[in-house]
């Protein structure tokens, strides 16, 4: 079975650094806000180059505190795209404010600039773009109209960590960014565990109250809070991962170029690099008019695939209300046509060629 991905062959790869990092902490039983927590949070700042970083509980979390952070709230609607993980709107309902979704690119699959300056009114607060899949979205665009506008730009990063536009990381480009450390991401822990990147000292020490039931010194609080902490575990274990990230993109992008360069002749859309900034492939998603048929075909083999996203969030049942009535053409072609195939580092190119020949059969059957 080739999975979607193979934690444990990264974990096994590791494994001396990361047994004697979490050893460590055992020995030292500081689990919570400890030295691995500050010094990640260093580290981590000096690789996306911006002033603050704060760990919190999960990418979720950091997308709600950096929106509370940022005082959008109530009456705010917030540009969005419709085609993310549900996390991005949550956080943007978390706070009472309005999610507004627009339509996408057809080949980058990330949101339209232009589609969000048509959708800007007098309660537009913030714009919340998402990097998917790895690929920067056009910041010199949506950073000016967000300029041109007054509008906070907030990213959400959690599939971006790594990818960059001329030398600049995503994630350093707007007021703030969320980062999700789910096992899966390209930059995972072994658990739960989140950041906000900001290169504000205002938001920087807001998120830093609100992450610890709002107190800034122990048992006096300033704000109502919240329990959303990144633990010295995960912690410890994004230290010695974060000394390997570069390497762990180049080589997903090895394998991306790989099956695109397999995948030249066939009638599939294979990921389109606009060129702006570095793709970082969490995954590596396709076209097809004939996607059920190819997954079918790559399962009987042995092969898993997935579809991100079966159902844009504008048709969630949990919007049905809300965007009744909405209809957003690219979206919904992609989200019916779309799959992706296993990526991670240490995918071989053995196995690379075994999916895209199982893939040529079913298209060519
Ligand atoms: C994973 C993800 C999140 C949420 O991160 P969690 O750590 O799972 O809470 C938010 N947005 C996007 C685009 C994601 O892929």
């Amino acid at each position: 079975m080739i999975p979607m991905v193979d934690l444990k062959t990264q974990y096994h790869r590791l494994k001396v650094e990361i047994d004697q990092a979490i050893a460590e902490v055992l020995e030292t039983t500081a689990f919570i806000l400890g030295p691995n927590v500050r010094a990640f949070e260093e580290e981590a700042a000096a690789y996306l180059g911006v002033r603050h970083a704060i760990g919190c509980a999960s990418g979720t979390d950091a997308l709600h505190l950096a929106l509370l952070a940022s005082g959008v709230g109530p009456g705010d609607e917030v540009i969005t795209s419709p085609f993310t993980f549900i996390a991005t709107a949550e956080a943007i309902r978390y706070v009472g404010a309005t999610p507004v979704f627009v339509d996408i690119d057809p080949r980058t699959f990330n949101i339209d600039p232009a589609a969000i300056e048509t959708a800007i009114t007098n309660k537009t607060r913030a714009v919340m773009p998402v990097h998917l899949f790895g690929q920067p979205v056009d910041m010199a665009k949506i950073s000016a109209l967000c300029e041109r506008n007054g509008l906070l730009l907030i990213e959400d990063c959690a599939q971006s960590f790594g990818a960059s536009i001329d030398r600049h990381q995503t994630g350093s480009l707007g007021i703030s960014a969320g980062y999700s450390f789910f096992p899966s991401k390209n930059l995972g822990c072994y658990g739960d565990g989140g950041l906000v990147a900001t290169s504000s000292d205002e938001v920087a020490a807001k998120v830093r109250m609100l992450r610890n039931h709002g107190s800034e010194v122990r048992y006096y609080h300033d704000v109502i809070g919240y329990n959303s902490r990144l633990d010295e575990i995960q912690a410890t274990i994004l230290r010695v991962k974060l000394r390997h990230i570069d390497e762990f993109n180049r080589e997903r992008r090895r394998v991306a170029h790989r099956y695109s360069e397999l995948m030249a002749d066939l009638p599939v859309q294979t990921p389109h690099e606009d060129g702006l900034g570095v793709h970082v492939y969490h995954q590596y998603t396709l076209l097809s008019d004939r996607r059920e048929a190819v997954m079918d075909a790559l399962q009987k083999a042995g092969v898993s695939s997935a579809v991100y996203y079966p159902v844009p969030l504008h048709q969630q049942k949990v919007f049905a209300k809300s965007c009744a009535g909405l209809s957003l053409p690219v979206t919904e072609s992609v989200s019916k046509r779309c799959f992706s195939l296993p990526i991670y580092p240490e995918l071989e190119d053995s196995d690379i060629g075994r999916v895209v020949e199982v893939i040529r059969s079913a298209l060519n059957g």
